[in-house]
């Protein structure tokens, strides 16, 4: 029983080897975040039935309509982020909480808002067992940002919105940067936004992605 835990634990470390082999090879060249991704068993945070697609590059269903997104993907906005291990982070949409996870390993603390109460009570769960213990998790909309733990140095929107919500960027620090995908229901950009100074921002599209929707009063309505 527990040789056969052990080769199984073994086969894992073996997948997030080539996972990250694979990322590097599509450019992703920060290697904190190469090393994050090759550390944090994203097996953990989905439903078992899953696990065999864990170290692919491909969003997997979490419950309740949402996904955790592909590890190209996070890695992309996670390198976007440029964190040096000293910021505070602002994540709107924990999900399954291995965003978060990755994020406690490449920065100083973390808030992360989820909409779901049960989604953020198992990525909470998890998120604990994994000593993840510079994370909080909160539950609500996180369109509004969280202004009694502002500002943020970074915010990552990990949901798709119909454009960025005023309340985020006025919760950026002066220097900091938001990454996130806005644009249609089911194609957005995505941005990567710097806060120059008080009322001065600048953006530019480092990609085009497909997420699930950012609900809340800065986002989309529930349908
Ligand atoms: N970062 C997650 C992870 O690592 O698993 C994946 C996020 S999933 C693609 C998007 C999540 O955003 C969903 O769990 C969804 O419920 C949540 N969400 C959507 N709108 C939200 C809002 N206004 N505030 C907080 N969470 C929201």
């Amino acid at each position: 029983m527990e040789s056969s835990r052990s080769a199984a634990l073994e086969e894992f470390a073996l997948a997030r080897e080539r996972l990250v082999r694979r990322l590097s090879e599509r450019g992703v060249r920060d290697e904190r975040v190469l090393k994050a991704v090759y550390e944090t068993p994203r097996h953990r945070f989905l439903p078992e039935a899953f696990w065999g697609q864990a170290y692919k590059d491909t969003p997997v269903p979490i419950g309740e309509g949402q996904t955790i997104s592909a590890p190209g993907v996070v890695a992309t906005m996670t390198e976007a982020l440029s964190l040096a291990g000293h910021e505070q982070v602002l994540e709107v949409g924990t999900g399954s909480g291995y965003q978060a996870a990755l994020l406690h390993s490449l920065a100083a603390t973390v808030l992360s808002i989820e909409r779901i109460p049960v989604l953020a009570e198992q990525a909470e769960a998890i998120l604990s067992e994994m000593g993840c213990d510079r994370v909080k998790v909160r539950v609500g909309d996180g369109t509004q940002g969280a202004a009694d733990c502002a500002p943020f140095d970074r915010i990552l929107v990990t949901a798709g919105g119909p454009e960025l919500p005023l309340p985020l960027l006025s919760q950026l620090a002066i220097g900091g940067l938001l990454v996130g995908p806005f644009g249609r229901r089911g194609e957005q950009e995505l941005l990567r936004v710097q806060r120059a100074g008080a009322q001065r921002f600048t953006r530019e599209v480092i990609g085009r992605c497909r997420f699930v929707d950012l609900i809340g009063e800065a986002g989309w309505s529930a349908r």
